[in-house]
């Protein structure tokens, strides 16, 4: 489950970890905050900030720009809220992640100075990335100030190293990033933004979890890293059959994505970002075999793609079933090509990969 970011940092502020202080609107609210404030769009998928999901507001004239934030989608989610914070004065913009690493049984926490909007920008390799159990998070506070060459910071980082880890464990995290880990013109560091992903299958522990219903409703599982065949298909036993198809012709599949029966147009628009947040991605292969799903849905998704997603890799798409006639007729106007069958895309995806 990905918690929206005032969920998140709500779990945060219980673990004494600093956040820029601020409120949650619905639309149509009627406060007034007080100025200059940062107004985010609480969407359940990153990059708001590159896709205007992120407002300044510094003047009362500015104040619409809270408003129109609610009318406006991000990859395919409009927001029920917004969160408001205190601007902060930012000095610098620093990246700090947890994740759980499977093949060691560990905590891998994640660093590199440069943070912000354009942190995947840095190369994978140069990330700082420690292993840690437990045992050796006296040390981190000190290995990470000299990382990010901010020695005064060193008690602060302890702190907040310690405090995320517990955080981390107590809510059964399997992610918890803080991008941007702001360090303040005033010489504090604040958590300016939070993604954390709760593991659902913990929920039996944790009665008390009340989060906004922001479940990506497709079933979606990333295979090998070196995976570059991404794969969308509908219905579990295809979309396994799919992946397997995709081994069985030599090719790496990076993902298992069963969009569900009855997915409309905005689900496979969903299931489409969600690809797009991997990398090393050469190929998207559709494979749908239409009952209650309509391949008229998919195809208004792929169009929508096609035209939103800048650096969309080359799709090999096959649809067959209920409204294909309709769905064949929307991508022949776009000059979107189908293939006839399974076997044609998968020599079509070979070809794209090599
Ligand atoms: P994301 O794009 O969805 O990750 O949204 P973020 O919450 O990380 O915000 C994106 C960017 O907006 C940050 O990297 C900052 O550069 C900027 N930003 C966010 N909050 C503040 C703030 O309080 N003050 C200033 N100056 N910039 C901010
Ligand atoms: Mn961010």
């Amino acid at each position: 489950m990905n918690l929206l970011e005032y969920e998140a940092k709500q779990l945060l502020t219980a673990y004494s970890i600093p956040i820029p202080k601020g409120e949650v609107l619905q639309s149509g609210f009627s406060q007034s905050p007080s100025l200059p404030i940062v107004a985010k769009s609480q969407v359940p998928v990153g990059g708001r900030g590159k896709l205007g999901g992120v407002k300044i507001v510094e003047t009362p004239e500015q104040m619409n720009r809270i408003s129109d934030l609610f009318s406006h989608s991000i990859k395919g989610f409009l927001p029920k809220t917004i969160l408001v914070e205190e601007k902060i004065n930012i000095k610098k913009e620093l990246y700090l992640s947890l994740t759980i690493d499977r093949l060691l049984s560990s905590i891998q926490v994640i660093a590199h100075p440069d943070g912000g909007v354009e942190v995947e920008n840095n190369d994978s390799e140069e990330f700082l990335k420690i292993t840690t159990t437990g045992s050796n998070l006296p040390q981190m506070g000190e290995q990470l100030a000299e990382y990010y060459e901010i020695p005064n910071q060193t008690f602060a980082l302890q702190e907040l190293v310690k405090n995320l880890y517990e955080c981390f464990i107590a809510n059964d995290a399997t992610l918890l990033e803080i991008n941007p880990l702001i360090l303040t013109e005033e010489g504090t560091l604040v958590a300016g933004d939070c993604k954390m992903t709760l593991d659902d299958a913990a929920a039996f522990r944790h009665p008390d979890w009340a989060f906004e219903q922001n479940k990506i409703e497709t079933n979606f599982v990333t295979l090998n890293q070196w995976g570059n065949v991404a794969t969308i298909a509908n219905g579990a036993g295809l979309a396994m059959a799919t992946v397997d198809a995709v081994a069985h012709a030599g090719l790496h599949p990076a993902n298992f994505l069963d969009i569900g029966g009855g997915a409309s147009s905005e689900s496979v628009m969903r299931a489409f970002n969600k690809i797009m947040d991997y990398e090393g991605v050469k190929v998207i292969l559709i494979n749908i075999f239409a009952g209650i799903t309509r391949c008229d849905e998919v195809a208004k998704a792929i169009i929508e793609a096609k035209r939103e997603i800048i650096s969309l890799p080359p799709l090999c798409i096959r649809l067959a079933g209920t409204n294909y006639e309709q769905a064949a007729d929307l991508l022949n106007a776009e000059g979107i090509a189908l293939l006839p069958t399974l076997e044609s895309c998968l020599e079509s995806a070979k070809r794209h990969v090599s």
